[in-house]
């Protein structure tokens, strides 16, 4: 599903290609995607409204609009958001629509039904974001930070990756990849990393997202830009659904095995669990 970096490509798309345009006319074609208000609601209160802006948080997409109410759009795997013109025929996976001034639409469609939409005013967009932890391309996030807020912690490194309450846009692909470049075992506890790890850890998380950022996104099923265009950093990913392959480091086998109940890939010699790099020696102290 759509992660910090595909997120933040569909932001800048309707940047450039959308915000300053009025919503003619709203059609919710799934009811069932509209979580709050109720559908009806919904279409109405989008109606002759004008886009005034579009800005992401963690996993969100936020159109920001002159009514002073928000948009927010929780893309799942499979949900895409479309920009058309009118005459495109509306297909089955089809779940909202959104008539645009200049005769295009922003379609918003779903192979899978996960994806979210909802209207929130001020105080309900404050409150539903407000659990998040921080931005990671963000300065105030640092490796202290990521130590002060899990280092404690006798949790499984990569499902602590994924908890959007510690930091917020990471998901399975590039978690994966994070690890790979830190040199980190998905399982390692959190609590056995040394200084020098968490400063990995914080630099792999960096440079991970803003390289998916700089490729616009990774496709690796369904992802497409607003303009149905696919990312590029699947050519860039060195662990993720690459097991029974080279490891780019070591050339050994990279290797996919349960995590935390997700699929998860790293190559065993280059991320150790037993990290003889000085976390072991660390754990006894605990
Ligand atoms: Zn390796």
């Amino acid at each position: 599903m759509p992660e910090l970096p595909e997120v933040e490509t569909i932001k800048e798309d309707l940047r450039e290609l959308v915000v300053g345009s009025e919503i003619e006319w709203a059609e919710v074609l799934a009811p069932s995607l509209v979580e709050q208000p109720s559908a009806e609601e919904f279409a109405s209160r989008l109606e002759g409204v004008r886009i005034t802006g579009a800005r992401r948080r963690a996993k969100h997409l936020i159109v920001e609009l002159g009514s002073r109410d928000s948009l927010v759009y929780q893309l799942k795997i499979g949900g895409q958001l479309l920009l058309v013109p009118p005459v495109e025929k509306p297909e089955t996976a089809l779940m909202l629509a959104l008539d645009l001034e200049g005769d295009r639409r922003l379609l918003l469609r779903d192979e899978t039904g996960f994806t979210r939409a909802r209207l929130l005013d001020a105080d309900e967009l404050q409150e539903r974001l407000s659990s998040l932890g921080p931005e990671p391309l963000e300065e105030e996030f640092d490796a202290g930070y990521l130590q002060w807020a899990i280092g404690s912690r006798r949790a499984q490194i990569k499902p602590l990756l994924l908890d959007q309450k510690v930091v917020s846009g990471i998901g399975n692909i590039y978690a994966d990849e994070i690890l790979y470049d830190a040199r980190l075992h998905p399982r390692r506890k959190a609590n056995t990393l040394s200084e020098d790890e968490w400063e990995a850890l914080h630099a792999a998380i960096r440079s991970n997202l803003a390289a998916g950022v700089e490729h616009r996104g990774t496709t690796v099923r369904l992802y497409k830009d607003v303009l149905d265009r696919p990312g590029e950093h699947q050519n860039y990913l060195r662990v993720f659904e690459k097991h029974g392959r080279p490891c780019p480091g070591c050339r050994g086998e990279v290797v996919r095995e349960q995590v935390s109940g997700r699929p998860t890939h790293f190559c065993p010699a280059c991320q150790r669990e037993d990290s003889p790099g000085g976390g072991g020696g660390l754990e006894s102290l605990w």
